[in-house]
């Protein structure tokens, strides 16, 4: 691997952890260690927040225009640098190396997006009740961030917080994942290089619990910005009651996938593909569950099943379609939904079982894997598999489906396939879903408002509502 940082970035330096502890870092594609990196705790993120307390009056005050710049830098900066990006994130990850350029990009696209946006955080004039005064509405900064991200996109996670907190002049201490750090580190070297002054982005990487507690006490942060598990998310929703912090929460989700018997059938058995297989259905926007209208049925799953056989699997740094799960518990975790379905009835199409042997040996593999017959009884059809695994639930009319689309705590994505906009209309009206795919598979853009409803949390990531989290609201009253 290219030569790069290891080690926290706090008030503008590179630093070890108050522990002088490291902890070790394996490749999933082959057991191997790769790197270790500081093991920070309490005191390492009481410092980045007091870096970042000290740094918001400056920021806050910079011109749109000169933040502008600097965020337009970062981009040129991780474009520039994209590359060596990739090869860092599928190294700790497992994504095949040109998704993880795909992501490398995507994310930072966040920047560009919010490089502009940074211009325009406009606020408002509204009519007063007497001819003296003036109602002015202002958006302003809400101050320091934390933000805590997963490692299923170790990079776009971050830049899609961090571009717009500091478009709208907040600074931010980032947490990433253990498993994912040098993405994470690699993206503060850009911002150091970008110029971004001291102590307006800093990253503290170790342990979670420590980290998230002092993210919770300090009443320094204002706002807390997460991704990842529903239990974590309720977690810190729970806690940040105390001090009463903004919170904003992108959790799991269990994305149904409609198949409607009009639907263009290749279309939509290759958006399915490109969906479930997008980091080894390791998203939390990947289809779940996947609802087959009876009367096409046995064409869609032929017509899948072709597909997912020629799914290539291996080590990401070499030209496959996937690589491997993240570690063993995720590989655990795919195989019981499998043998739980089996078990209660449900016909295995193809894959099932581990990938072990030859280069599989030391890796977390698992084959690509169709399952039809699938019942709500079934683990597969209650909770996230977060894996290779697609469902498929056979349907009749629409109010079934809907009903059993809408059968979860999970709002974050759907999908629907079908030629039909009356039905198209009907049935995602009727979704409870915060977004809704129509006979498309792809839903993280820069310029839309990705997020959940019900359990798959709150706020909404990217466009111009991406920047409400950061922000909060003074009204003016003048009277003169
Ligand atoms: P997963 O199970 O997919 O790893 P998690 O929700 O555990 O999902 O992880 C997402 C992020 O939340 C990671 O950065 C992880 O370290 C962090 N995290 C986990 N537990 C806590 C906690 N108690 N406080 C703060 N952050 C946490």
């Amino acid at each position: 691997m290219t030569e790069m940082r290891t080690q926290l970035f706090i008030n503008g330096t590179w630093t070890e952890a108050r522990s002088s502890l490291r902890s070790a870092l394996f490749n999933p594609a082959t057991g191997e260690q790769i790197a270790t990196v500081p093991v920070g705790g309490t005191e390492d993120a009481r410092a980045a927040i007091e870096a970042a307390y000290a740094a918001f009056p400056g920021w806050s005050r910079t011109a749109a225009e000169e933040r502008s710049v600097i965020l337009r830098r970062i981009y040129d900066l991780i474009v520039a640098n994209a590359d060596r990006l990739a090869e860092i994130m599928t190294l700790e990850q497992g994504k095949p190396v040109k998704e993880a350029k795909g992501e490398v990009l995507w994310g930072a696209d966040f920047f560009l997006w919010y490089s502009e946006e940074a211009k325009r955080i406009n606020g408002e004039i509204i009519p007063s009740s007497r001819p003296t005064q003036r109602i002015l509405v202002q958006r302003q900064p809400i101050g320091v961030v934390a933000a805590i991200t997963p490692w299923n996109f170790p990079s776009s996670m971050i830049t899609r917080k961090v571009a717009p907190a500091l478009a709208a002049g907040c600074t931010v201490v980032v947490k990433p994942a253990p498993e994912t750090p040098l993405s994470a580190i690699a993206l503060f070297e850009i911002f150091e290089q970008a110029g971004l002054p001291a102590g307006v982005a800093n990253i503290v990487v170790g342990d979670a619990q420590q980290i998230g507690r002092e993210f919770l006490d300090n009443d320094k942060v204002r706002k807390i910005s997460f991704t990842g598990s529903t239990p974590v998310g309720k977690f810190l929703l729970e806690q940040s009651a105390k001090q009463v912090k903004k919170v904003s929460l992108e959790l799991g989700g269990h994305a149904p996938f409609i198949v409607f018997p009009d639907a263009d059938l290749e279309a939509a058995a290759e958006g399915l593909l490109y969906n479930k297989f997008q980091n080894n259905g390791q998203t939390c926007i990947c289809a779940n569950r996947i609802f087959v209208h009876e009367t096409i049925e046995a064409e869609f799953t032929e017509l899948f099943a072709k597909k997912l056989r020629e799914v290539t699997v291996g080590n990401g740094m070499s030209d496959v379609n996937v690589g491997p799960l993240i570690h063993e518990r995720a590989l655990a975790k795919v195989d019981g939904h499998v043998r739980d379905a089996l078990a209660k009835g449900a016909k295995l199409v193809e894959g099932g079982a581990r990938l072990a042997g030859g280069e599989y040996e030391s890796g977390h593999y698992y084959a690509p894997t169709l399952l039809t017959g699938v019942t709500p009884d079934m683990d597969v059809f209650r909770e996230e598999t977060f894996g290779p695994v697609a469902p498929f639930i056979t349907f009749r009319t629409e109010d079934e489906v809907v009903a059993m689309a809408n059968d979860t705590p999970f709002g974050l994505a759907s999908y629907l396939y079908t030629r039909d906009l009356a039905t198209t209309m009907r049935v995602a009206d009727r979704l409870e879903y915060g977004m809704v795919g129509i006979n498309e598979s792809a839903l993280g853009y820069v310029q839309a408002p990705f997020g959940g409803i019900k359990q798959s949390g709150m706020g909404r990531e990217g466009g111009q509502r991406g920047v409400d989290d950061f922000v909060e609201i003074k009204y003016l009253n003048l009277n003169f």
